[in-house]
Parts: structure tokens; C-alpha cells; sequence
């Protein structure tokens, strides 16, 4: 049997042994980086491959429906999320702000293509097995979205199955919540987050896995977009600041570079390593860098815990104008002007 390496495998076991009948509807919930979509992309292969399956076996991976499946265009299979670009708005259902722009990304999936799916739904499959839709985030519907998916939802069929992914499920409509079988899904505990990262051939960056809120898929993501190495080289900036304009100098190149930190996660590494120092601070453990911990208590008993509170505080305000900075450069230096008062420089 086919051997499946997932974060969340003993919830892979519960939906997939022999007594368990799938519900039409499935909602996935839990914070973001947890392995929510990983098992939801492996349980979606599994419905569709045309191989008999034992209990716990993924799907073949070999048969005609899994190799169109791998390449993403499988007939019988729907994926509903934002648009990464919509031309102009939409029936008015996301908020108008002067439509100036002409396209903007939608952070909203729009009522034509839950449209699409009901289209989808009625006509009946191509290659006789069960049918997928996947939704992901199902926050990423309004009202007037969730319940034109509400309708499909009510008729019952026997090999169409949704599967629905929400990191903020209580933002869902209550008929959405009570028309699907809802799955949680938590933060794993260390070693099973440490082991998965290992599979991926990633055990060097288990030590990131406190600042990403213990979410290993999010380490994931990181690690391959080559941020860490950026996230890296901000902690040694962090541990040995130099004069605040010197400093902006740095990290404005960290935040032009290619595949860089974004300016908002520069924002929140900085602002994690102040919360970090206001816990060493009162003799309590660091949270987002514990393997800094040594470094951060000697920083710590240098300086004013008052000072640092209004540190914490103004970076806050800061994060707030980080995705627009009308100027990087100055916002930069600001930032460190702020968030380096605390060390005296
Ligand atoms: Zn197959």
C-alpha cells in the first residue's frame, strides 16, 4: 500500500477508513499554515482516482484521473478562490471605493463563478466518478456568494462532495456551518510539526517554527520563497543594530531584493522581537525566538521597561501604514529611529 506523509495523518485516517462515508459537505477549519488544504488536496485525489481504494491508501497517482489531476485540470474537479485579478468590480458585492482602479485583485470570490459551479454540479461528471469542489477560504464569500453556494449545497448528491477551508470559520454564515461536517484542525504539537517539516527535507528551519505561530506549512512557504535566509539576516541586524539611519539603509535593500521580506513581515519580525525582549524583560520565556533566548535576556537588562513599552507600541501604528508607505525610506527610518530608542541608539 501507498505510503502518505501529511501533517495531519491521524485525521486523514478518520476520514478515510472503511466506515466512515464522506459527508456531501466538508469544512475544514483551523489557523492558516496547519495542513488544512495539504489533506484537503490528498483526500480530493483520492475521490477522484479511478483505482479501487483500500482504507487510508491515497489516491494511485498512476491511473488516467490522477495524472489529470496532477496537472491541475482535472473535468470533474473545481477550485473556487479570489482572483488573483479582477477587471473592475462585480455586481457591486465587493466594497466601492471610487473605482478608480481598473483592476484590482479580489480578496472575494465572486458570485459568477459559484455560478460556474452550480453549472458544474447540475451537468452531471466526464469520467463517471465522484465530483470535487474546493473552496478556499470560504471566508472569501460574502452573503449574497454563500448563499447562492447555500442552494447547491441543499441538493443532495450521492458523488459530489465540497470541500470547503476556513481559517476563520466563525465568520461563516450559521446555514454554512450547519450544512457541512466541520473538521478542526489545531496547531500540531512540536515533534509532529518537527517530523513533517524532516519529510520536506527541511529539519534546519524547526527552529522557526515559534515565529510562524508553530505553523509548519508556513515555515514551508517561507523556506522556499528564500525568506528565511532574509528573516535570517534581520535577527543578526536585530542583535547587533547598528545607528538607526545606517540601519534603514540595510534593510531598505532587504525589502527591494528579489524573492525579499515584504515591508509588513519586516514590521512584524521587528515587532515580535520587542514583544520578545518585554518578556525577558519580567523573566518570562521568549515566545518567537526562544533559541535567541541567552541574547535577548542580556539585551533585556540593559534597558528601561518603560521605553520599551512605547517602543512596542509606536511599531504597532507602524504595521498599520506598512502595505502603503508613501516613502520606504523614510518610513524605514522611522521604524528603526523607533524601535531602537529602547537600546540607546
Ligand atoms: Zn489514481
Amino acid at each position: 500500500m501507498n505510503e502518505i506523509k501529511l501533517l495531519n495523518i491521524e485525521t486523514w485516517r478518520s476520514l478515510t477508513n472503511a466506515e466512515t462515508r464522506l459527508p456531501h459537505a466538508l469544512l475544514f477549519a483551523g489557523p492558516t499554515g496547519v495542513g488544512k488544504r495539504e489533506l484537503a488536496d490528498a483526500l480530493a485525489a483520492r475521490l477522484l482516482c479511478e483505482r479501487p481504494r483500500q482504507p487510508h491508501e491515497p489516491a494511485c497517482g498512476e491511473c488516467p484521473s490522477c495524472l489529470v489531476t496532477a496537472s491541475g485540470q482535472h473535468p470533474d474537479y473545481r477550485l473556487l478562490q479570489p482572483d488573483s485579478a479582477v477587471e473592475g468590480e462585480d455586481e457591486g458585492e465587493t466594497a466601492s471605493e471610487g473605482g478608480s482602479e481598473k483592476k484590482k485583485a479580489s480578496k472575494q470570490i465572486r458570485i459568477q463563478q459559484v455560478r460556474e459551479v452550480e453549472e458544474f454540479f447540475h451537468l452531471g461528471g466526464h469520467r463517471g466518478g465522484a465530483r470535487v469542489c474546493m473552496i478556499d477560504p470560504a471566508e472569501a464569500m460574502n452573503q449574497i456568494t454563500a448563499n447562492a453556494l447555500l442552494k447547491i449545497l441543499e441538493e443532495p448528491s450521492a458523488s459530489f462532495y465540497f470541500i470547503m477551508i476556513s481559517h476563520r470559520w466563525r465568520r461563516l454564515l450559521p446555514t454554512l456551518l450547519s450544512r457541512s461536517r466541520r473538521v478542526m484542525f489545531g496547531r500540531p504539537p512540536a515533534v509532529q510539526a518537527e517530523r513533517w517539516l524532516a519529510e520536506q527535507k527541511l529539519t534546519d528551519n524547526a527552529k522557526w517554527l515559534p515565529f510562524f505561530g508553530h505553523a509548519p506549512l508556513e515555515v514551508a512557504v517561507a523556506a522556499k520563497a528564500g525568506r528565511l535566509k532574509a528573516l535570517e539576516s534581520v535577527v543578526a541586524d536585530l542583535l547587533k543594530p547598528q545607528e538607526p539611519l545606517t540601519q534603514a539603509n540595510r534593510w531598505e535593500s532587504l525589502v527591494k531584493a528579489d524573492g525579499a521580506l515584504s515591508m509588513e513581515e519586516l514590521v512584524t519580525t521587528v515587532q515580535k522581537w520587542l514583544f520578545d525582549l518585554g518578556q525577558c524583560a519580567v523573566a518570562a520565556p521568549p515566545r518567537y525566538f526562544p533559541q535567541q533566548n541567552h541574547a535577548l535576556n542580556s539585551i533585556a537588562h540593559r534597558l528601561s521597561l518603560p521605553v520599551l513599552m512605547q517602543a512596542q507600541q509606536q511599531v504597532s501604528q507602524l504595521r498599520a501604514w506598512s502595505n502603503h508607505p508613501l516613502n520606504a525610506r523614510l518610513f524605514l527610518e522611522d521604524l528603526c529611529v523607533r524601535a531602537f530608542r529602547p537600546l540607546g541608539l
